[in-house]
């Protein structure tokens, strides 16, 4: 056995109770090969696989808070610090019931790479705990942001590592937490992002990872001599990411027919209403199935399906591993061109092998998704010079930053033989940041 299979057999016995690690480490190290069969014995002796694969801390926490009956309610909170080679931790906190450590070590392996991928000087963490945010009332969303971030500030701060928002972490959760951070360390630094405008937060960090998706998405096309104009988008998802994808893809002239939730699919012939999709999300914080009361000619579906529908392009962008074997068949035999992720790892790995064997143009979450992170790291620098730019400005960069990962990922591709191989070239080419760094700074 070679040196990165010995690895990766090495992590499936240790870790084989965290499958979605796991599926993370395979993705990242099987596309490496070609970066390290060309100095192997330099990276054994540096052990880089084995280091690059541990987090450098992995931190857990009992959150109690108090519920709107007065009974004292406990979750389980965590901060995975992954590796701070190039800069302060950064990556989200999600708060969803199904949180555990295999996917706060998947989220921080996978945020590693995709930082580096930024240009900007960020290192890669995840946070989370398995509270579920539904059915909870405003007050029992403070009680817990409270007690979250009581035992959080102790391991974070505006040069140590910076945490924003992800699933059910959203503008009002960050302003709960931002507020108990300041109280109990008595500072005002930009510890968080996602903040609100009044205290620090950037304009444009709200749609971001959406409009850097369609960035990526236009350029991927732009460069094949196409254009997004006129095209069938189907995007999975109604949150944060969903529906500024669905913004900026109707910008660029596109036609969105699908979104999503936990619960079901609505499809509409027509173009989705996005203002009825906002509404419904971020005014009620509804069901998407609600969307025909807005649109009677809409279908609503329960379960899952947005992939059944005929598309040139699909965005997933609600969670992981959403996107499956039979979705990719049924997306190739419609006919679909391009799948970008603007989720995190929501195509499999047998899904992605068959998009690509089959001619699709496969952009991972890793890059697609990387305009949140980049304008968070942003935020960071707005924060430390005290200054706010324009929402034009941002913008800009933005836009910048994302032809930029589109043309790194692409030229890694193609120096190492896999012209076309995006997750190819995604991994090698945050990969090589990350390493040089680590070696710089020796056995750490
Ligand atoms: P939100 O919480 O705003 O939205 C998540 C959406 O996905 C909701 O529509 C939700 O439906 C749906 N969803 C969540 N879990 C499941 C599930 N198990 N099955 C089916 N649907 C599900 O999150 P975001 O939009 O912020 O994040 C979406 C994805 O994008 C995540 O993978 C996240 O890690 C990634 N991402 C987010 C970034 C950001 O800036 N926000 C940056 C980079 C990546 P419901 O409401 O019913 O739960």
């Amino acid at each position: 056995m070679g040196y990165l299979e010995t690895v990766i057999a090495d992590v499936n016995k240790k870790y084989a109770h965290q499958p979605e690690f796991l599926q993370a480490v395979k993705e990242v190290f099987e596309s490496l090969e070609p970066v390290i069969s060309k100095n192997e014995e330099f990276y054994k002796k540096e052990a880089i696989l084995e280091r690059i694969v541990e987090p450098d801390r992995q931190i857990m926490f009992r959150v109690p808070w108090v519920d709107d009956e007065g009974n004292v309610r406990v979750n389980t909170g965590y901060r995975v610090q992954f590796n701070n080679s190039i800069g302060p931790y950064k990556g989200g906190i999600r708060l969803h019931p199904s949180v555990n450590l295999s996917i706060m070590k998947f989220l921080g392996f996978e945020q590693t790479f995709k930082n580096s991928l930024t240009g900007l000087p960020m290192g890669g963490a995840k946070g989370g705990c398995d509270f579920d945010p539904k059915g909870k009332s405003d007050r029992e969303i403070m009680a817990f942001c409270q007690s979250f971030m009581t035992e959080l500030c102790k391991y974070i701060g505006a040069d140590t590592d910076v945490p924003a928002g992800d699933i059910g972490t959203g503008a009002r959760e960050i302003g709960y937490m931002f507020g108990q951070y300041k109280r109990i360390r008595g500072l005002f630094e930009g510890v968080l992002t996602g903040k609100g405008l009044s205290y620090g937060g950037s304009l444009a960090r709200t749609e971001a990872t959406g409009y850097g998706l369609l960035y990526m998405t236009n350029e991927l096309f732009r460069c094949h001599n196409n254009t997004l104009e006129g095209k069938t988008v189907v995007i999975s998802g109604s949150g944060n990411v969903a529906i500024y994808a669905a913004e900026k893809a109707q910008q660029f002239g596109a036609k969105v027919v699908t979104m999503s939730d936990s619960t079901g699919w609505v499809y509409d012939k027509d173009g989705i209403d996005l203002s009825a999709v906002k509404e419904i999300k971020e005014v009620k914080r509804g069901r998407i199935s609600e969307y025909k009361n807005y649109r009677p000619t809409a279908e609503y579906h329960e379960g899952r399906g947005v992939w059944t529908v005929k598309c040139d392009i699909a965005l997933p962008c609600a969670t992981q591993n959403e996107l499956l074997i039979d979705d990719a068949k049924a997306l190739v035999a419609n006919g679909v061109t391009a799948v970008c992720e603007g989720a995190n790892m929501p195509t499999t790995i047998e899904a992605t092998k068959y998009l690509q064997a089959n001619g699709v143009w496969f952009v991972p979450g890793k890059a697609a998704n990387a305009g949140g992170v980049a304008t968070s790291g942003l935020e960071m620098s707005q924060n430390s010079e005290r200054l706010s730019w324009t929402f034009e400005e941002v913008d800009a960069k933005l836009q910048g930053i994302m032809v930029n990962i589109y043309h790194n990922i692409d030229n890694a591709a193609k120096k190492y033989g896999f012209e076309g191989n995006y997750v190819i070239g995604a991994n090698i080419a945050g990969f090589e940041k990350v390493v040089n760094a680590m070696i710089a700074h020796g056995a750490c």
